[in-house]
């Protein structure tokens, strides 16, 4: 399998130097030349373990890998780190199916790929004869920064340095950051916002001279971010398994069709649904939730993508975004042309918009998109706790909704299958506004203990740890000293 840049089809490398450099040269994202099918029937996936469906489905897209190695991976990444041995276990309420993809170590669905991530790169490495240390460099908004902490901490051959806006995260966010305890990781607040964490992010990727430097040292960048391929197809590997647990459960009868309905910010995590439906996986409609910040949802409406909009801050953070990178990935498909996708993903950097042709506007007949305001969120949260005393986080309730949305205009009656891509433990301030108004405490603590009245639902051990976690890390800077930072950490 050789992968293409989005932006230009005649740079062509394989799975392993397509993780490994993260991103095309030209600012392409790299893609699979083609879409394997499913390598046994559907039916053959009924009760197998998430490990061997992984694997299966990895395998038809990492085919430079030996199945020694990718075995490897996947079993490093699917362990006891999950507090459940089924590692995406589903659950029913009020008609419809929750994947809950939150039951790894920082209770988000990023768990899902930046277990393994880790691992697809020191492999990755060591195909390719590199000695170098792979040095991760990530901004965070949030669950990212974490995430990423957790996968690559202690991984032999790596080190990994994430930047958060000082004051732009969830205390629970940032104690989960300043506690961790790996040996190979650094955690640096800086003075200013996501976006300037971001930007200097980028320069300090950019800067020739001092990669070359610090080449020479014997260090390396590269990304953890969800445009790496890396991320991106492990997470295809969990709808196939979803929907065999709903065959197994007898929620559903064999071949028959689903919808999957997915919370979205950066178009990763539904991207992944596409590439299982084009394996094969009897899927009908992928259905695209956005928050307030509904750039998506216009895109699907009028085939205009404009990022030129207020900003919300919403209780969904982690789709408060209003550059879906992977979009483009997407957008290629449907455009067949590399050309036409550099055009309009120039157009968006210069212009911050784009405009769609009408026969490519044809081809994304598969996709129905809707959003939730912040008053729609929190009252699916109440509802699905009166009615099934089922407690979801606010990323969740926002696909929640929209499914409601989308059934009641279109009738169909297929089963939905719902991402639930974090745990109400993560955001516990707005789910006790939704469920318990007035009744918040100021302390994130006694907001989790309030929760775990209320749900009886056990605390999740990310949690518990916070409580009398050491702070290791309080390294703060200005924007300007970023690459400072990052030097002087590789001394
Ligand atoms: C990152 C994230 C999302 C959005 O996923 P994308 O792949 O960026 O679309 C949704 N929910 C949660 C909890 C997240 O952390």
């Amino acid at each position: 399998m050789r992968y293409h840049s989005t932006r230009d089809a005649k740079v062509s490398v394989n799975a392993t130097e397509a993780i490994l450099k993260g991103l095309s040269d030209d600012g392409g994202l790299f893609v699979p030349e083609s879409i394997p099918k499913l390598p046994v029937p559907v039916e053959e996936f009924v009760g197998k373990s998430y490990r061997d469906t992984a694997f299966l489905i990895m395998k038809e897209f990492f085919t430079d890998m030996t199945e020694e190695e990718l075995r490897a991976c996947v079993n490093a990444a699917y362990d006891e780190k999950f507090d459940t041995p089924d590692i995406a276990p589903i659950r029913q309420a009020d008609g419809d199916v929750y994947l809950e993809l939150f039951h790894g170590k920082t209770i988000a669905f990023k768990d899902m790929a930046l277990s393994i991530l880790p691992h697809l790169m020191t492999t990755s490495a060591k195909k390719h004869g590199l000695t170098n240390e792979i040095v991760i460099l990530t901004a965070t908004s949030g669950d990212t920064g974490k995430a990423a902490l957790a996968g690559f901490a202690d991984v032999p051959g790596t080190r990994i340095i994430v930047f958060y806006p000082k004051d732009g995260v969830s205390r629970i966010q940032q104690l989960q950051m300043v506690t961790e305890k790996g040996k190979n990781t650094h955690v640096v607040g800086i003075n200013g916002n996501f976006d300037d964490a971001q930007t200097g992010v980028k320069q300090i990727f950019n800067n020739k001279e001092l990669a070359e430097k610090l080449g020479r040292k014997g260090f390396q960048f590269s990304s953890a971010n969800s445009i790496n391929i890396g991320r991106l197809i492990p997470q295809a590997a969990y709808y196939v398994y979803g929907y065999a647990e709903m065959r197994k459960q007898g929620i559903i009868k064999a071949g028959e069709e689903i919808n999957i309905v997915v919370p979205t910010g950066n178009f990763g995590n539904i991207l992944a649904a596409s590439y299982a439906k084009r394996m094969g996986l009897p899927v009908g409609k992928l259905i695209c939730a956005s928050n307030q910040n509904k750039v998506l949802f216009d895109f699907f409406e009028t085939g205009s993508y404009d990022r030129n909009r207020p900003f919300f801050l919403s209780s969904s953070p982690s789709m408060d975004i209003l550059i879906s990178s992977n979009l483009e990935r997407l957008i290629r498909d449907i455009a067949g042309s590399d050309k036409k996708t550099k055009e309009l993903m120039q157009r968006l950097s210069r212009e911050g918009k784009y405009d769609i042709t009408e026969e490519m506007g044809k081809k994304l007949s598969g996709f129905y998109a809707g959003y939730a305001s912040e008053e729609e969120t929190l009252h699916r949260i109440k509802e699905l706790y009166e009615t099934d005393h089922y407690v979801i986080d606010p990323h969740t309730a926002v696909a929640s909704h929209v499914c409601r949305q989308y059934k009641d205009h279109t009738k169909d009656t297929a089963k939905c299958l719902i991402a639930s891509t974090a745990s109400p433990y993560k955001f516990p301030g707005s789910v006790i506004d939704a469920i318990a108004p007035g009744k918040k405490s100021e302390d994130p603590f006694e907001q989790v203990k309030l929760l775990k009245e209320l749900s009886g639902v056990e605390i999740p051990k990310a949690v518990t740890e916070l409580m009398d976690a050491e702070i290791l890390h309080n390294a703060l800077c200005e924007k300007e000293e970023m690459q400072k930072v990052v030097e002087d950490f590789l001394k």
